[in-house]
């Protein structure tokens, strides 16, 4: 494959137009869109549209009147298509982590009543820091035990003791992606409930929660989203479960008629109670930006076109980078089927001043400790040249040895 091999194929790429919705600032290589994703063109006038008219002149009347209220729903139902749910299934509200908590907390009480012999809770050992703290927050809360297996391990370690496994579907340091209808088959046949942590998979991969039979999930409005930063998340339930509960913050907006201010909590029907304090309206609104930025490739091919064009992109970058840069060893898997949308490197002590020293270059991937260099790729926007130009940046920085520069291995509190 050449450069030009590259920009023939942007030439004659179906879902080129998508790049446009996008404000990309000039000259720059984004590959960090599944740590945040990038602003796309209609959220600065929407954004201020809210602020100046629906805040500015509407003010407490833009509850009923602008739809506040129903952000959370109505930003939800356009999520779920990108996830499988339902209408009516999923909801936005709080973050990552806070959703995290709610349904672990939930989905621990249905084993309590259910099958109360079964004390662990079954994760990665390399699994998001934020998804082990919560877990081992709620295991000891519970009296639960959380077990860490390698992922090979999983479907060995499901065992009659288990009683949720809690996954990233796509991992975050090596991009490495779970069947998740197959895993979940394995939980539910040793009797486990399963819950999907989908950060870097909403927007990035296909995903259907309904056909996997997922127990619980949660989401990041912030990576390949393009909600902006500290976007908040979603949260499904599968409708079996999802009236079950309580789920344990129970504040008034999940409750069934917030407006009646009655001092007892009686919570709403489906997933609504899942919401707890008052919707980030402002943030909302950049979400439904970002989330519509994905949507907009539904005419074009959908998440199917979108998958093909990411691992396209996967494939050529690691195929370059491999062949052009042997201090560098794959992270990330080569099977199509096991890989998210984002390519990983390993090296022992040069990945924070490399990924530094391309920054300087405009090509933005990030570091994450100990030593990986992570490079996410969102089809939206990336071109194949970016991937063919990233790679050969790449190449040039451990050529020249420009990571020894001082200024490179200055560490920055965010990598
Ligand atoms: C990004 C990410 C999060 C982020 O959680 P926040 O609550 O938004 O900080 C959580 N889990 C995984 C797997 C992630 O990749």
């Amino acid at each position: 494959m050449t450069r030009q091999d590259a920009l023939a194929l942007d030439a004659t790429d179906p879902l080129a137009p998508l790049r446009g919705q996008f404000h990309i600032p000039e000259g720059l290589i984004y590959l960090d869109g599944n740590s945040l994703g990038v602003l796309p063109r209609a959220t600065a006038a929407r954004v201020q549209q809210v602020v100046e008219q629906e805040w500015g002149q509407g003010l407490i009347r833009s509850w009923n009147s602008a739809g506040w209220m129903a952000l959370p729903a109505r930003v939800g139902d356009k999520i779920a298509r990108l996830v499988g749910a339902g209408a009516g299934e999923l909801v936005v509200a709080d973050s990552t982590s806070v959703n995290l908590f709610k349904v672990l907390a939930a989905a621990l009480l249905i084993v309590k009543q259910d099958t109360p012999a079964r004390r662990v809770i079954l994760s990665e050992r390399s699994n998001f820091p934020t998804d082990l703290y919560i877990a081992e927050s709620l295991a000891r809360e519970h009296g639960f035990e959380l077990v860490l297996v390698e992922p090979d391990e999983i479907e060995t370690r499901l065992t009659g003791q288990t009683a949720v496994l809690m996954l990233t579907h796509v991992n975050y340091r090596t991009g490495r992606m779970h069947d998740m209808a197959a895993v979940t088959r394995q939980a539910h046949a040793a009797g486990a409930l399963t819950i999907w942590d989908l950060a870097h998979s909403a927007g990035a991969v296909p995903v259907d929660l309904t056909a996997a039979q997922a127990d619980f999930a949660v989401g990041c409005g912030y990576k390949y989203l393009n909600g902006g930063p500290g976007a908040p998340a979603f949260v499904w339930a599968h409708p079996r479960h999802v009236g079950r509960f309580w789920q344990p913050l129970a504040g008034w907006i999940g409750h069934a008629a917030p407006f009646e201010f009655t001092p007892g909590y009686r919570p709403a029907p489906g997933i609504a109670r899942y919401q707890c304090g008052t919707p980030a309206v402002l943030s909302l609104a950049a979400l439904e930006c970002g989330v519509d930025t994905v949507l907009a490739a539904e005419p074009l091919g959908g998440m199917a076109a979108l998958r093909r064009k990411s691992l396209a992109l996967t494939r050529l970058f690691a195929e370059r980078v491999q062949a052009t840069c042997p201090a560098l060893a794959l992270a990330s898997p080569t099977q199509d089927a096991e890989r998210g949308s984002q390519v990983c490197f390993n090296h022992p002590e040069l990945g924070y001043p490399v990924v530094q020293a391309l920054i300087a270059r405009g090509v933005i991937g990030d570091f994450r400790a100990p030593d990986v260099l992570r490079f996410g790729f969102t089809p939206l926007y990336l071109r194949y040249v970016d991937a063919w130009d990233a790679a050969e940046h790449l190449r040039e920085v451990l050529a020249h040895e420009e990571w020894r520069r001082p200024e490179f291995n200055q560490r920055h509190a965010v990598t």
